[in-house]
């Protein structure tokens, strides 16, 4: 008899039977109340009617069309639909089967467009776990400690952290792109230098939205010195934060957009967008990959962005974040604990901190846990593993999010006294 092993590090006990919409129904005869929907993955709910039965009518049609051998009707139709939410002139789609998997492909492609070996991340940027992916990874010791080695060519640059450092938005900003320009200016010069790569909001290290001003001082750079500006949409792209796409809150234009997650509702299939000129510059045959643009799960993502389309979920998510965040603020105040209440739509967090403003881990723990006792799944986040993400499905009801509320109140209750 074999065993899971113990490197799966589980954040709560509950082992699923099945689930629908915003609930997950448990082995232990409990119904859960998910927010954490697989981390961002279940955008349109649990098993939503008309993806499951897309994905069951490909099923029977054809499971593994290998993208490579043949192509097949789904990936023809989701890079059809996919055009109708890509930012302008993103004409050209290419399809694999994670987010570590594009994070990777564009890394290739921004190297071999441009000839220049480096990639500069973020302070607190989470982009995979596979080699490459996590050396441009620094969200937490998790991801990166013992690994070494990692992938060569990666410069890792500051962040513009305001609640951190207890710096406005402002000096942040202009820190991090003098520290950036300084680092092009030492390190990784221009001629070195094939991509920026960032997300519109930080995921795993910590729910932080990425300033505006930060966004459009990268675009700005990226013009200046023909570096490629990868933005990092797995997280927030689909509709998460309220806006189709993360970076829509700079209203700038990214070179490459990598989408995953939310993109088929819980069906493996992640992509890369860029204009046909940039794609160009790779050689046919450079990416790849065997399971990429699976079958169902390209009828799944059309399926899904169907959903969105129709159910008017970007801006469920919208409506649905104000009350989330109007409920979490209104907890600001009698929980001492909290320490900064952030984010964008459906994609907020909630920062814990002890009494001097050092991270608080043990509360952010605390109350995940107390919250599996209220039937309400969340999980944690940040580079001190001190936030509590709240990513509902993006069709979740007032009611729920009310629900939601008074489980997360009463979880703090349970673990402040
Ligand atoms: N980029 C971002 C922003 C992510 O949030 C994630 C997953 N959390 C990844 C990349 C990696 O995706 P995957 O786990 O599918 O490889």
């Amino acid at each position: 008899m074999a065993t899971l092993s113990p490197v799966l590090k589980q954040a709560t006990p509950v082992v699923v039977d099945y689930a629908a919409g915003s609930w997950v129904y448990a082995t232990d005869g409990k119904k859960y109340l998910d927010f954490t929907t697989g981390i961002g993955v279940t955008s349109t709910g649990h098993c939503h009617p008309d993806v499951v039965a897309a994905a069951r009518e490909q099923v029977g049609k054809i499971v593994h069309a290998q993208y490579t051998t043949v192509m097949h009707k789904p990936l023809l139709a989701l890079t059809e639909k996919l055009g109708d939410f890509l930012p302008a002139g993103l004409d050209s789609v290419f399809y694999a089967t994670s987010g570590s998997e594009a994070v990777e492909a564009s890394v290739r492609l921004a190297r071999m467009a441009t000839g220049r070996p480096n990639i500069i991340s973020f302070h607190g940027g989470f982009h995979g776990r596979t080699v490459g992916a996590a050396s441009l990874t620094t969200a937490g010791t998790k991801f990166r400690s013992g690994f070494s080695p990692l992938m060569g060519g990666v410069h890792v640059a500051p962040f513009p952290h305001t609640y951190r450092y207890g710096w406005d938005e402002e000096t942040a900003v202009t820190f991090a792109l003098k520290e950036l320009d300084h680092l092009l200016q030492t390190i990784s010069t221009p001629a070195d230098t094939a991509g920026f790569i960032i997300e519109p909001v930080l995921g795993d290290g910590g729910y932080i939205p990425t300033p505006v001003a930060f966004l459009q001082g990268l675009r700005e750079r990226a013009d200046r010195h023909g570096i490629v500006f990868i933005v990092d949409e797995v997280q927030a792209g689909v509709g998460r934060t309220g806006k189709f796409w993360g970076h829509d809150w700079a209203g700038i234009r990214p070179d490459v957009v990598i989408t995953a997650k939310g993109l088929a509702s819980g069906f493996p299939i992640s992509a890369i967008a860029a204009s046909t000129e940039l794609m160009s510059k790779a050689w046919p045959g450079s990416q790849g990959g065997t399971y990429g643009g699976n079958a169902v799960a390209a009828a799944a993502g059309v399926a899904t962005l169907g959903v969105i389309e129709r159910e008017n979920l970007v801006w469920n998510a919208h409506l649905r974040g104000e009350e989330l965040r109007a409920g979490l603020e209104s907890l600001h105040t009698d929980f001492a604990g909290i320490g900064n209440i952030r984010g964008h739509g459906l994609m907020q967090g909630v920062e814990f901190t002890t009494a001097d403003n050092a991270p608080d881990a043990a509360l952010a723990l605390a109350v995940q846990q107390a919250a599996v006792t209220e039937e309400l799944l969340l999980l944690t986040c940040g580079p001190y593993g001190n936030v509590i993400r709240i990513i509902p499905a993006l069709n979740v009801t007032s009611d729920e999010i009310q629900s939601g509320l008074t489980k997360f109140t009463q979880a703090l209750k349970t673990a402040t006294t």
